[in-house]
């Protein structure tokens, strides 16, 4: 599995970017910073995108991915692809013909530049296999875990303390990283706490859930303004496996 972070921040300042993360050149987890990032050639290999949550940081470039492929005279739709409730959420919300225009419509119901597919189970989107789990965030919220053939990957999206991501860690075969959010400091445990997010001594409880003790966590989502004393509270706890993502890096799991 090829993995190239987009962006994988918590917030917008100069230096930072939303998240988003390009799997096998064809989906794109989360839509923060797709259109900043790609050119249009690799813009047009998008076929899905996968979203967390409704939340704008994680929906803000399907706007601007759907104008570009519209403007492009792209034929095939671009499938969003979350719960049933998120793309109510998105399609009542933004794509609304108020925010933006609606992308489902354009240039017409039969050929649009956005079609909309709820995730049920387990799903397969061309060589990925993807599957949601429940997270404890915003309005069903959701993490992610993804297989090819080779490997596994597991992505919390946004969410503060949740059991069943780490049950499903633990059952998953072949799984080579996990992406888990931090976006608070320990001492804003309180806004974390209200907000539904980490914090690096909420970080070290939950990874007491998991039971392979070798595989790298990438934490992600640090609010920009934070980052740097997110980061000086990790790094004292000396713990092997954290490490913090960065946009720009490509994984090759094999
Ligand atoms: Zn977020
Ligand atoms: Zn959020």
């Amino acid at each position: 599995m090829k993995i190239k972070i987009l962006g994988c921040d918590g917030g917008s300042l100069p230096g930072f970017s939303s998240v988003s993360f390009l799997i096998n050149d064809h989906l794109v987890l989360d839509a923060g910073s797709i259109t900043t990032k790609l050119n249009m050639k690799e813009q047009l290999k998008i076929k899905h995108v996968l979203i967390t949550h409704s939340h704008l940081d994680h929906i803000k470039d399907l706007c601007y991915l759907a104008d570009n492929a519209f403007l492009s005279g792209r034929s095939s739709a671009i499938e969003i692809i979350s719960s049933e409730t998120i793309l109510t959420d998105i399609e009542k919300h933004l794509f609304n013909g108020i925010i933006w225009p609606d992308m489902s419509q354009i240039p017409s119901t039969k050929n649009p530049t956005l079609k909309f597919r709820s995730i049920k189970g387990e799903i397969q989107l061309g060589d990925l296999k993807v599957k949601a789990i429940p997270v404890a965030h915003s309005h069903a919220a959701l993490g992610y875990v993804l297989w090819d053939k080779k490997s596994a990957i597991i992505v919390s999206g946004d969410t503060g303390p949740t059991t069943e991501f780490w049950e499903i860690a633990n059952q998953t075969s072949n799984l080579k990283a996990i992406f888990l959010e931090v976006s608070f400091p320990s001492s804003l445990e309180d806004i974390a706490y209200k907000s539904r997010h980490l914090t690096p001594a909420t970080v070290l409880k939950e990874i007491r859930k998991l039971h392979t003790p070798h595989i790298p966590i990438y934490l992600y989502h640090l609010k920009p303004l934070y980052a740097k004393k997110i980061q000086s509270e990790v790094q004292a706890f000396k713990h092997k496996q954290l490490k913090f993502l960065k946009a720009s890096k490509i994984f090759q799991f094999k």
